[in-house]
């Protein structure tokens, strides 16, 4: 097998990987009000944890590049949802208005950040199969709780499972998509990664404060939605550091 096409399929796996945290949803088919602020809770806890793992992964690259990628990712999510608000936001099945807008805005935001991740696979590859096999195994395995976020804002909302699981998969297909080109030119992309690694961190942090968090809040008290972070965040942590 060619190495590129090697480099591709495993960016791939990564990306089949994010369908995996729909999969619980086969099993709870009933939303109570309390369990739906809990999962918008869970889904802020993971995605602040997972946007600091982003900006860790940059640190090692540069610190400016990084802090510079998380202001413009802060940006370029701010423009974002003031650009989407001026328009009727494509309907994602029955949903509408606001619902569709904050569907739109995951999806939106996980997919932005799974170009850095393909770079990352496509980069690590450069620096030898067995660091590349390597990194491309932690994405896959963090791809999953992510999936979860994915899955824990729009099934509730009235998406079916099965595409809930189709549209995770699709935040990640920049996987494979960046990391075959990453991965022939590494020289080019590599001091990009650091720049793009921030970027997904602006917009994720971005996310689980004005989306995530206000939305948990109508459903469960301030100090049950912030326990469910604290401890997501933990977890999360715990889980990041085993698989890397
Ligand atoms: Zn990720």
């Amino acid at each position: 097998m060619s190495e590129t096409l090697r480099v591709f399929l495993y960016a791939l796996l990564t990306a089949l990987a994010t369908g995996l945290g729909t999969l619980p949803f086969f099993f709870i088919q009933t939303f109570s009000k309390r369990l739906l602020g809990f999962g918008n809770a869970l889904a802020a806890g993971l995605m602040l944890a997972a946007s600091f793992n982003l900006i860790y992964e940059g640190l090692a690259y540069s610190m400016p590049r990084t802090v510079l990628g998380v202001l413009l990712g802060l940006l370029f999510i701010v423009l974002s949802r003031k650009w989407l608000e001026t328009r009727d936001p494509p309907g994602v099945e029955q949903l509408r208005g606001a619902d569709a807008l904050q569907a739109l805005l995951i999806v939106g935001v996980m997919t932005l950040h799974s170009f850095a991740e393909g770079i990352g696979v496509g980069v690590a590859f450069g620096g030898g199969e067995g660091f590349g096999t390597f990194i491309s195994l932690a994405i896959a395995v963090h791809n999953i709780p992510e999936g979860l976020a994915i899955a824990l804002v729009l099934i509730p909302k009235g998406v079916a499972v099965w595409r809930a699981g189709v549209w995770a998969v699709v935040s990640s297909l920049p996987q494979p998509l960046m990391a075959v080109p990453a991965f022939l030119f590494v020289a080019f992309f590599q001091p990009l990664l650091p720049v793009g690694l921030g970027l997904a961190a602006g917009a994720m942090i971005w996310m689980a404060f004005s989306e995530l968090l206000p939305e948990a809040l109508e459903d469960v008290s301030h100090s049950s939605a912030a326990v469910v972070i604290t401890l997501a965040v933990a977890a999360m942590t715990v889980f990041q550091v085993l698989i890397a």
